[in-house]
């Protein structure tokens, strides 16, 4: 009997198991179709020097809207088109959409704010991406200059000496490089400096720390210094709220990203955004 009872419970779980990936199997298929149908786009949110309220930038944010307008966030899509390899065609079409914009925004006068693209590091492994880079670029028109690839802090530290090289071809070209998500990965310190990036993004769960009892505001203010003592800029992502900015600027943090200044928009509101914070600030 209890063999019995231990093939019923197997088999439960097989179900559940099966159950599960026939809703991944689903849901990528579904992923795939938006994808060639152009049901995927970019929001842009500002980023914002905390000294002096102007903005000096946007990340862009990549969005699914299915046909009956569920909204579907990145974290649960990007991982599946990341294991399926899908993420090289999406991340390739989310480089050249965005360094259209940036091209446009520098043809109204914005040219020096940058356009900040997060790449995946399966797009990073993918030995054409590169050459995809600078297609992306160059069919843009936009100055290299004006890009920024925001890569996770475990990815640029995992792949050790590949990266440090890559990360010196990217620059080369004339991009900014940003750490992503600072704080969460293991950073050695050699390879930060060896790498030459322009900015770290501490991890929005700091930031929420930030006034709170939670020792998240003790690291902000950590990797602030840091930041300080290897002459790297400090951004924070998540800011919500105004003491938290308050507070960030005061440990020497530079920029700022967050629903307290902006939240991602389309295109269009960004467009107009831009124009009307461009002269005043935010
Ligand atoms: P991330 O790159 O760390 O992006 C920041 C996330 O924080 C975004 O979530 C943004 O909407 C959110 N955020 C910004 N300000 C605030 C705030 O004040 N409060 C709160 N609670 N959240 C805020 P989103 O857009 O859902 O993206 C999640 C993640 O998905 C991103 O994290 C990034 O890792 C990934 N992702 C998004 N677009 C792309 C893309 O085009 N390519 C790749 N490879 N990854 C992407
Ligand atoms: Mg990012
Ligand atoms: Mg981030
Ligand atoms: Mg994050």
């Amino acid at each position: 009997r209890a063999k019995l009872a231990e093939r019923g419970s197997v088999a439960r779980y097989n179900r559940g198991v099966s159950e599960e990936i026939r809703g991944r199997v689903n849901m990528l298929h579904n992923l795939r179709r938006a994808f060639s149908a152009n049901e995927l786009f970019l929001v842009f949110q500002p980023q914002i020097s905390l000294v002096s309220g102007r903005c000096v930038g946007a990340e862009a944010l990549l969005r699914w809207r299915t046909a009956d307008g569920t909204m579907i966030p990145p974290d649960r899509f990007i991982p599946l088109a990341e294991r399926s390899g899908l993420i090289v065609a999406m991340g390739e079409w989310v480089m050249r959409r965005a360094c259209e914009e940036a091209a446009r925004m520098a043809q109204r006068g914005h040219g020096t704010v940058r356009m900040a693209i997060n790449v995946s590091v399966i797009q990073f492994r993918d030995p054409h991406f590169l050459g995809r880079l600078r297609a992306a670029i160059e069919d843009s028109g936009v100055s290299p200059q004006q890009i920024e690839l925001e890569i996770t802090e475990s990815v640029a530290m995992g792949e050790g000496s590949r990266m440090i090289e890559l990360f010196g071809r990217i620059k080369a070209m004339g991009l900014d490089i940003a750490i992503d998500d600072f704080g969460t990965g293991f950073s050695s310190l050699s390879h930060l400096q060896r790498m030459n990036v322009d900015r770290l993004k501490i991890d929005r769960a700091f930031i929420n720390d930030i006034g709170g009892l939670g020792k998240g505001g003790e690291i902000a203010g950590l990797v602030c210094g840091l930041g300080g003592r290897l002459g790297i800029e400090l951004i924070a992502e998540g800011i919500e709220q105004i003491e938290q900015a308050d507070r960030l600027q005061l440990m020497g943090c530079q920029l700022g990203q967050g629903y307290h200044f902006a939240r991602p928009m389309p295109a269009d509101d960004w467009r107009v955004w831009l124009d009307a914070h461009a002269q005043g600030g935010c």
